[in-house]
């Protein structure tokens, strides 16, 4: 960060600019719209801020700068197109701690001013740290498109209504549960619509419900598919969700790019999940769950993939349901959906596959309850979740009930990741090529025809393939 986000108070302040301009005329209203006096120094004005010296009672000195204009100022500006005069405005400026500004010149000012999106109360200022002024309007375009001009009305109905609501709920966190029901829910539409006495009747009716209930608030589990591992394949949902949570619980397969999204001061619990080395056992994040929706806490339980596809969200939401917990679960792209788009491999074909088997490799200690002679069929695709530590039998046991050994196979490390790998090979030679590359997890297996479409379709992808 090379430039440090404030909003500063000028109201009533003597702020200097210097130059009688057009581009000093904008910086003069900007000021003004804050609150600030405006003092113009300028032996000349163009007619712009002419007419705003004599509409807004700015200030003008028809002279020339002297030293002893920054006397008393809060913030100067040097606007004017003399280099020279910019430069000892600046010096000067700099050798007292006054802030300025000197129009188009980075490297003599000590603050710079931003692009500003004006919802009062609301501002939202864009930066690039002076690298590109063209690129912050556009990014400011398209907020201005997404950030309705009502949410200056909302603002200000909610300032209206703090320190009622902090002496109506004592607690932070209830406090911090009702606004966040308010501003998503039919306050925020009412207000949005223009209805402002409508929002201000309705958040009036809420704080009274939510006080004599004593502003406890139910706890809530959100069971959440994180998808494969590329923040962009997360759902709006998933995001919102994410942006709520109070607490997260969240294992192995969750990325990290994925958790930097998570609500910053939300609490982390890591819970792993290795394949046999569960930092916390099921039960135990069963547990861990309904304790803290009795809490009142909104959970949020993020999971790699899908949370129906081998992820044991099953067992969690009956677990939930037992002790009536609410929760609501958000489907996620799963591993075999995220790994094949991003190498190339169709899981169905309609020449060479026509239906398609998720299969996992880690099965209950009582043995092997898979039907070999179904997964060995052929025109489908078979895709083996956790099956890295048993390829061996997979594939044998695949070949016994008549698959033939030289079925295109794929393994795909690290699905849709940055550092995502593809290994092509053959039934026969699957195990010898995970021990040669010393493949890691978490890895998927892909069998099946569909695989020589990799082939055709590599040249479209950006991770590494070894063959
Ligand atoms: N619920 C998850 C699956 C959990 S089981 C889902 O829907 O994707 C864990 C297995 O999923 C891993 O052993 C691996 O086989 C597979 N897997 C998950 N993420 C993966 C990724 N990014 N790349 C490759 N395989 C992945």
């Amino acid at each position: 960060m090379d430039f440090l986000p404030v909003f500063m108070n000028i109201r009533d302040r003597d702020c200097l600019i210097v130059g009688g301009g057009p581009i000093a005329a904008r910086k003069a209203s900007l000021l003004a719209a804050a609150g600030g006096h405006v003092v113009i120094v300028a032996a000349v004005l163009c007619d712009e801020i002419r007419n705003e010296v004599e509409q807004h009672h700015y200030q003008w000195l028809p002279r020339n700068f002297q030293e002893n204009d920054l006397d008393g100022k809060a913030v100067v500006i040097a606007a004017t197109d003399d280099e020279a005069v910019n430069q000892t405005v600046s010096t000067l400026a700099q050798a007292r701690n006054l802030p300025v500004n000197v129009v188009d010149n980075p490297a003599l000012c000590s603050f710079i001013m931003p692009s500003i999106i004006d919802r009062s109360p609301i501002q939202i200022a864009i930066s690039t740290g002076g690298a590109s002024p063209v690129l912050a309007r556009m990014l400011r375009t398209q907020l201005e498109g997404s950030i309705p001009a009502a949410y200056g009305k909302l603002a200000s109905l909610v300032e209206r209504f703090r320190d009622k609501v902090k002496d109506a709920l004592p607690s932070v966190d209830a406090r911090k549960n009702f606004w966040e029901d308010i501003l998503e829910g039919p306050v925020a539409e009412l207000s949005f619509s223009g209805k402002e006495q409508a929002a201000e009747q309705a958040l009036q009716q809420a704080l009274t419900e939510t006080a004599s209930e004593g502003g406890t608030t139910k706890g809530e589990v959100f069971l959440v598919g994180a998808g494969p591992g590329d923040p962009d394949l997360l759902t709006f949902r998933a995001l919102r969700l994410m942006q709520k949570a109070d607490v997260v619980v969240y294992d192995r397969l969750v990325s990290k790019p994925i958790m930097e999204l998570v609500r910053r001061d939300a609490e982390k619990i890591y819970v792993g999940k290795a394949r046999a080395n569960h930092a916390v056992p099921q039960e135990g994040i069963n547990d861990i769950l309904v304790r803290l929706a009795q809490e009142g806490k909104r959970v949020l339980r993020l999971k790699g993939g899908d949370p129906f596809i081998f992820g044991r969200g099953g067992e969690e939401i009956s677990e939930l349901m037992e002790n009536g917990i609410d929760f609501q679960v958000v489907p996620g792209i799963t591993a075999a959906a995220g790994c094949a788009a991003y190498s190339g491999i169709p899981l169905t074909h309609r020449d060479y596959s026509q239906s398609v088997t998720f299969v996992t490799g880690h099965r209950k200690e009582d043995g092997d309850t898979l039907n070999w002679p179904a997964l060995a069929a052929p025109q489908q695709t078979v895709v083996f979740y956790m099956g890295l530590h048993c390829v061996e039998t997979l594939c044998t046991q695949l070949i016994a009930h008549g698959r033939g050994a030289d079925t295109p196979a794929a393994l795909v490390e690290k699905g849709t990741q940055p550092d995502q790998k593809i290994y092509i090979g053959e039934l026969g030679t699957l195990p010898e090529l995970v021990k040669q590359q010393d493949v890691k997890p978490p890895t998927l297996i892909i069998v099946g025809e569909v695989v020589e479409m990799h082939k055709k379709l590599k040249w479209f992808l950006p991770h590494k393939t070894i063959t």
